[in-house]
């Protein structure tokens, strides 16, 4: 296992570093800070980021160069996120169209599907969200029950999706439906769908932040288009595990950059508030600095594989797990640390907008649920990492 970057690596970083310095400059920060702004036209501000970052090249990086990409390692894919946390980047509006859907476009569409799909994706001119939870299917998701029947040549869907992030500003859904009632995971058929159709419906889901990110997603005979099933009829399954696979590993390295910005900004408001001094302060604040230097060992050592060509295995669930429970402890801490001047809105946490320690508290609690909640997670490290017996 080697952990250390190569020369070309450090001038990827150097020269990334540079472009966001000349470029995050709009400034994000004051877009945010903008009291006209709300969730609708913070969107549009996203959406002018995903398209400066395409423009310089910096998105679907490790794609082919014929679908936007410039066929780059992994390692210098988690560097660039990496860096985006570091530098307090917008999350791009199109993160899961560019995360999960294209390289599954890639791997498993259509040159027709590639063509007409990803170069849009790309310049956020439409912007996609996943249809695969359902109210009764979110960890058991194989037990999905939304259908798609035969229409002719096409297909009709009916059924109902549930957390749709970015559901309210999508253009497109990439959907998990049933082909065939009898048969568990060869009866899944994923298939591309529009929006913007009779038979479709979005509704907002107000969150316990006041944010409302998420939809409610209801289909009552949209029409799917048999040209825009990706892969095979009942083969939605298969390629639905190797999207969510996606979704573990380059991110290995974002997550200690991120909670490390979170730090800082604990350990100013400690500093203002003149408790930097007490011992049980520093206690509680140095085991969050250790948890972050092991929490990005896991990491590297996660790159470190998969630079050598390994999947990210049962071991990511260490990683998953390792963050999600963290980001729940640090905010706790936060709001224990810095009392009522957590709920306040003062210049620093201006400056970094994402620091509201109060919403970043009720927030902290999502990651322990998607993607494989912590009850999953540790059911996957007791049978294929520990090798636990099941009885
Ligand atoms: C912020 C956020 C964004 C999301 N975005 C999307 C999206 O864009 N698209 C999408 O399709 N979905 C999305 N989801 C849904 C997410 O994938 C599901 O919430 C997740 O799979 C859990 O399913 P569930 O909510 O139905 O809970 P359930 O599966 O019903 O679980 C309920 C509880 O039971 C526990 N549990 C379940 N099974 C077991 C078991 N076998 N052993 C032990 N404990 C168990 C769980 O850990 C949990 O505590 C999102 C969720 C969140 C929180």
């Amino acid at each position: 296992m080697d952990l250390a970057f190569t020369t070309e690596q450090e001038a990827f970083r150097r020269d990334l570093k540079s472009w966001l310095a000349a470029n995050l400059a709009r400034p994000w920060n004051d877009e945010i800070r903008n009291p006209s702004h709300d969730e609708n036209s913070l969107v549009e501000v996203r959406r002018a980021w995903q398209r400066q970052l395409n423009d310089a090249g910096y998105l679907g990086m490790g794609w082919p160069a014929e679908w936007g990409g410039r066929g780059a390692s992994v390692v210098e894919q988690a560097i660039l996120e990496e860096e985006l946390w570091r530098a307090d980047a917008p999350q791009v509006p199109n993160f899961l169209g560019i995360d999960l859907l294209g390289p599954a476009l890639i791997h498993h569409g259509s040159e027709e599907q590639r063509r007409r799909f990803i170069p849009k994706m790309l310049a956020a001119d439409e912007i996609w969200c996943q249809g695969f939870s359902e109210p009764g299917s979110g960890s058991d998701l194989a037990s999905l029950s939304t259908r798609a029947e035969p229409d002719g040549e096409h297909f009709r869907i009916t059924g109902q999706k549930v957390w749709t992030t970015f559901g309210p500003w999508s253009d497109w859904i990439f959907v998990l439906a049933r082909t065939d009632a009898e048969d568990r995971y060869g009866g899944i058929t994923f298939f591309l769908v529009p929006i913007d159709q009779p038979g479709v419906e979005v509704r907002s889901i107000r969150q316990i932040t006041g944010e409302s990110e998420f939809g409610e997603t209801f289909f009552d005979g949209a029409l799917a288009r048999r040209e825009h099933i990706v892969g095979k009829i009942g083969e939605g399954w298969r390629i639905a595990m190797t999207v969510l696979g996606y979704e573990r590993g380059v991110q290995t390295m974002a997550y200690p950059a991120r909670f490390e910005g979170y730090l800082s900004d604990v350990i100013e408001g400690v500093r203002r508030n003149g408790t930097l001094g007490r011992a049980d302060v520093r206690e509680k604040l140095a085991r969050l600095i250790v948890e972050n230097q092991v929490m990005r060992s896991n990491g590297l050592r996660t790159l470190a594989n998969l630079a050598a060509g390994e999947s990210p295995g049962p071991e990511s669930s260490i990683e998953k797990i390792f963050w999600s429970e963290y980001a729940k402890r640090q905010s706790e801490t936060a709001l224990d640390l810095l009392g009522p001047q957590a709920q306040l809105t003062t210049e620093a946490r201006h400056a970094r907008p994402d620091m509201d320690w109060a919403r970043e508290f009720l927030w902290a609690r999502a990651g322990t649920i998607y993607s494989g909640s912590s009850e999953i997670q540790r059911n996957i490290i007791a049978k294929r990492v520990l090798r636990m017996p099941t009885k």
